[in-house]
């Protein structure tokens, strides 16, 4: 007549809370049924176990079965209550636990983001020092890759430079190893493969070579590409696309922030060569020849080291421009400078002093090695032809005037002295060294 319980969810679990109490209250209204003298029979479950067992049973009479079906179901509506709240309150402990461990992970998170971000504007800011501080753009170079290297950990860093004679991209500099390298002969990284129109959407190329993942960062200033900074790193084996997507997630901002410095020293090298080299030559200018003369000078004398200058004009100049024209003129001049310029030491400067007049510094040279200097000059000019503006072979011969600085002279009558000699050079048939006697 009356159906079966199933389980009295005195344990029960949330899903089963509902169910439970209807069996209780069911039970409820068994034992009112009970009461008014119907037999029933009633079970109340622990899982498997009763927990009270048949309400109806020889030991306890019929007469029990109302008493024991209202406290039961008593208990169970009790239990399933005092359940329902313990699991709703176990249940949002719960919940606050897993928001207080996500806070805690977005904590860490922002914490390590906040540290990366720490070292990136120490870095930018030691870079952005070093630029403001050096005038020599090598060593602005180096000491920016090293620090580049020392935030990034690149296998290594090269920077290759626009050449103004050249019009292509070279490379200048190159950390790698714990040590800058400048020599272009020990570079080890060649210029990449890429396409300048790539910089106009993206601010840092990003790609993948058999094992190596290359990241290029143009060096821009006033939309010019002046040069481009290519960093080298392992790769992961992970797709490309994952591999790129995350360094530029990680690196683009600081590496654009620190390359934005590195483009502004370029800037002021392209300024400076600008005012003191020479256009067509390529040799400093005859205002930078005055200021470095008048060091070389001042330096000498306090520190009474010896110092040489070499005076050197292009002989019958005129003729070569009037059989050959203008533009031969012109590509003589420069070739016949990278010619000297390739003849000199490390520490020697050419200048043109004017129109075919060059002038070269000798640092730290007395008068027998500043002849040889200038013997190896006019030797070198004189064995090769030169090219034209039209392939036509030139034939050019150079004469010059030495002098070594005495303790007594200034700029005027060391010059005066060299310039003398030059002269006399061309009086005595060019082609020749004249030394200034002591
Ligand atoms: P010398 O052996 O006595 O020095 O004879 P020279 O013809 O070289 O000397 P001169 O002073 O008579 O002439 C110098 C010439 O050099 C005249 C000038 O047009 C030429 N010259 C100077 N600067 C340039 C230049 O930039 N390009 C060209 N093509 N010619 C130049
Ligand atoms: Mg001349
Ligand atoms: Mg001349």
């Amino acid at each position: 007549m009356f159906p079966p319980f199933g389980r009295c969810a005195v344990e029960g679990r949330t899903s089963n809370l509902a169910r439970s109490l209807a069996a209780n209250i069911w039970l409820l209204i068994c034992a009112a049924a009970a009461a008014s003298g119907i037999i029933v029979v009633v079970r109340v479950m622990r899982g498997a176990t009763p927990v009270v067992s048949d309400l109806v049973s020889p030991r306890i009479g019929v007469s029990a079965a109302p008493l024991f079906g209202a406290l039961a179901g008593l208990y169970g509506i009790v239990a399933t209550v005092l359940l329902t709240v313990r699991t709703a309150r176990l249940k949002s402990a719960r919940s606050a636990v897993r928001r207080l461990q996500r806070r805690t992970d977005d904590m860490e998170s922002q914490r390590s983001n906040q540290q990366t971000r720490v070292e990136e504007l120490s870095t930018l800011r030691e870079v952005a020092t070093v630029v403001n501080q050096e005038s020599d753009f090598s060593i602005i170079a180096g000491k920016a890759l090293e620090l580049i290297h020392g935030l990034f950990e690149p296998l290594d860093a090269t920077l290759f430079l626009h050449d103004d004679e050249s019009g292509k991209l070279g490379p200048f500099a190159q950390y790698v190893d714990g040590s800058v390298l400048t020599d272009r002969k020990v570079l080890t990284r060649s210029i990449p493969n890429f396409d300048l129109s790539e910089f106009e959407s993206h601010s840092v190329v990003c790609r993948i070579h058999g094992q190596e993942l290359h990241a290029i960062v143009p060096l821009k200033v006033e939309e010019k590409t002046l040069g481009i900074l290519l960093l080298v790193f392992l790769t992961d084996g992970r797709p490309a696309e994952v591999q790129t997507a995350e360094f530029n997630k990680a690196h683009r901002r600081a590496l654009v922030e620190i390359v934005h410095h590195l483009s502004l020293a370029v800037k002021t090298k392209h300024l400076h060569t600008k005012a003191v080299v020479d256009g067509l030559t390529r040799l400093y200018s005859r205002s930078h020849f005055n200021a470095q003369f008048a060091a070389a000078v001042d330096f000498a004398k306090r520190n009474q080291e010896p110092f040489s200058l070499v005076m050197i004009d292009i002989d019958h100049f005129k003729r070569i421009n009037d059989r050959h024209g203008h533009a031969t003129g012109d590509a003589v001049l420069s070739r016949l400078a990278k010619r000297i310029k390739g003849a000199l030491r490390k520490y020697d400067t050419a200048y043109r002093y004017g129109g075919e007049e060059l002038g070269v510094l000798l640092p730290r040279t007395r008068m027998r090695q500043a002849i040889r200097i200038a013997e190896r000059i006019r030797t070198l000019v004189e064995r090769q032809k030169f090219r034209g503006a039209h392939g036509k072979l030139v034939k050019v011969t150079v004469s010059m005037g030495v002098a070594q600085f005495e303790s007594r002279d200034n700029t005027a009558t060391l010059f005066e002295r060299a310039d003398q000699r030059l002269y006399r050079a061309k009086d005595e048939g060019r082609n020749r060294v004249v030394p200034a006697a002591a």
